[in-house]
């Protein structure tokens, strides 16, 4: 451990936290596992903690450009409702507030990068809501409108000026949309492990991206902590190091839990701490701690909130 780490160790780290009450005004019909209730539980569990707390802003639409035509925007503006739900496909809902909800999404991811590459954050954790790394270029899915992440990969990079950075995805599905949107942007190196065959039927290993930029690892239902960690420590982490990306992104999904009714591995809560602290490890080896974190999945309420509560804590250097 460097001196500087030890020291960052020995204080503990600032972490943001950011969140805006429109990501609790996205409804979903009764029923819905991608529910407010989620992001309630997630900042309860989360509110004794020592984070440092901003609001997120509404995104610029040209930050959401980066990832979507305007044809997409558009689509979404007109389907969305003034009273009551539609529905864009069988899972994924649009209410009076979906909008508003999505673009603080992305403005609270595009926050997270601000603080951490400004120096007043060391890592942030976007508590949003909906997801975001189902949706594609022009498609809505998989309960997501904007793809959150790759947008404010995209923001880092072309506001930022930085010249690489990472996503690492742990959500039980395969963030389809986020590949769709950065596997051809080789200053960004995409990786991915998730439960297969599930939803949305993606992300085999043979998806490599235009530039070997995306590395998915596909693993069976069932899959425990022994055989994530290897999936992690042998494939994914090293071609982290590899890459050595000036910032890493996280699509946090906590639906790899045991508990979860979506997704069929066998995670403790306690897992997602021991992941983050490997993936932190990595960060800190190349660039310097500097990670971002966006809630993705997660439905079983009590198994989100203890997996939330595992993952930032060790964001914030603790262990
Ligand atoms: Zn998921």
């Amino acid at each position: 451990m460097s001196s500087t780490s030890l020291l960052v160790f020995l204080a503990g780290m600032v972490t943001a936290l950011i969140t805006h009450s429109a990501c609790l005004g996205h409804d979903t019909p009764p029923g819905h596992p991608e529910r407010v209730e989620r992001l309630r539980t997630v900042l309860a569990v989360l509110d004794g903690m020592d984070l440092q707390r901003h609001e997120a802003p509404m995104a610029a639409e040209a930050d959401i450009l980066r990832v979507h035509p305007e044809s997409h925007l558009r689509a979404l503006r007109e389907a969305a409702p003034e009273e009551g739900l539609v529905a864009l496909d069988g899972d994924t809902f649009l209410s009076p507030g979906s909008l508003e909800a999505a673009w603080r999404c992305v403005g609270a991811a595009l926050k997270g990068v601000d603080l951490v590459l400004g120096g007043q954050a060391q890592t942030a954790f976007a508590a949003v809501r909906p997801p975001g790394h189902h949706a594609e270029r022009e498609t809505a899915m998989g309960f997501c409108l904007f793809g959150t992440v790759a947008a404010a990969a995209k923001y880092a990079l072309d506001h930022h000026g930085l010249a690489r950075v990472a996503i690492l995805d742990f959500d039980v599905h395969h963030g389809n949309g986020t590949q769709d949107l950065v596997e051809d942007d080789p200053r960004i190196l995409f990786c991915s492990s998730h439960q297969a065959p599930l939803f949305p039927g993606t992300g085999a290993a043979h998806e490599t991206g235009a530039d070997d930029n995306v590395v998915n690892v596909p693993l069976p239902a069932g899959t425990d902590w022994p055989t994530l960690r290897r999936a992690w420590n042998r494939t994914i982490l090293p071609r982290v190091e590899a890459f050595a990306p000036e910032m890493i992104f996280i699509s946090a999904g906590f639906d790899c839990h045991r508990a979860d009714p979506l997704g069929g591995m066998t995670l403790e809560a306690a897992d997602f701490g021991l992941l983050t602290e490997r993936i932190m490890e990595v960060a800190e080896e190349c660039c310097g701690g500097r990670v971002v974190s966006v809630l993705e999945g997660g439905y079983d309420l009590a198994a989100l909130a203890a997996g939330v509560a595992e993952h930032v804590n060790v964001l914030k250097g603790g262990a």
